[in-house]
């Protein structure tokens, strides 16, 4: 699999794309260095193996394709960030580290700057796996895209101010003071063209958002993260 993936390994302080021949691995420091791996070159791969394992059938040719990233402590000082994509159509394997493919890896914090740099070619083959789909193996592939992570990564990434400002959600456009509100209808009333178009005239988004090919009612909050919060506070 490796061989059949090209990763691109960018510098961070100068955000130039290093060939691997450059790197001197006495000298560098690992902490200054991103990686980038192809999605469409990982589909590529992996599509003929799920064909052949009867996973994905040329019959119904649609790819549900979930994106997910966070950030980690590796270490007292060191953090990572991960982006990796997997296919919800493998049902049994959803749960398996092996079947989440990493897209975006690189140490250092979850911000805005950075990750809309870092994500541009991931985001470049989501936009046209969305538009295009697939040719592989006589079959068009056509594909769904979903977003799912902790609250603050899904709000840097739709270009909210933070978590705990005021206009805090990222589905409608309520404000902090309503969240007891229980008479209020609660529908998700953005749209994503709509943000992606003029982000300015939404309240609380600060940035143009970075996946702005997925569609808001597929951004789904992890609940899993949720769950570990709130039992760390009780
Ligand atoms: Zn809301």
């Amino acid at each position: 699999m490796d061989q059949a993936i090209k990763t691109t390994y960018i510098d961070l302080n100068s955000y130039r794309i290093l060939n691997y021949s450059e790197i001197d691995l006495d000298t560098v420091k690992i902490s200054e260095i991103g990686i980038q791996r192809s999605a469409k070159d990982i589909l590529i791969y992996l599509i003929p193996q799920l064909k052949k394992k009867g996973i994905l059938h040329s019959s119904n040719p649609t790819i549900h394709l979930r994106v997910s990233g966070d950030g980690r402590n590796t270490g007292s000082k060191i953090k990572h960030v991960m982006i990796t994509f997997m296919i919800l159509n493998d049902i049994n394997n959803h749960h398996h580290a092996d079947h989440h493919y990493t897209t975006v890896l690189y140490p250092g914090a979850e911000k805005y700057d950075i990750l809309s740099f870092i994500l541009k070619p991931f985001l470049d083959d989501l936009q046209f796996l969305k538009n295009n789909g697939l040719d592989i193996m006589g079959t068009h592939w056509n594909f769904k895209l979903y977003f799912s992570a902790n609250w603050k990564f899904l709000a840097i990434n739709l270009g909210i101010n933070c978590a705990n400002s005021r206009y805090f959600c990222l589905w409608c456009e309520c404000a902090k003071e309503q969240h007891s509100d229980l008479n209020q209808d609660w529908h998700i009333s953005k749209n994503m063209k709509k943000i992606a178009k003029d982000y300015k005239s939404f309240y609380g988004h600060t940035n143009p958002p970075i996946f702005d090919m997925i569609a808001i009612e597929n951004i789904i909050f992890d609940i899993l993260h949720a769950f570990l919060h709130i039992t760390d506070q009780l």
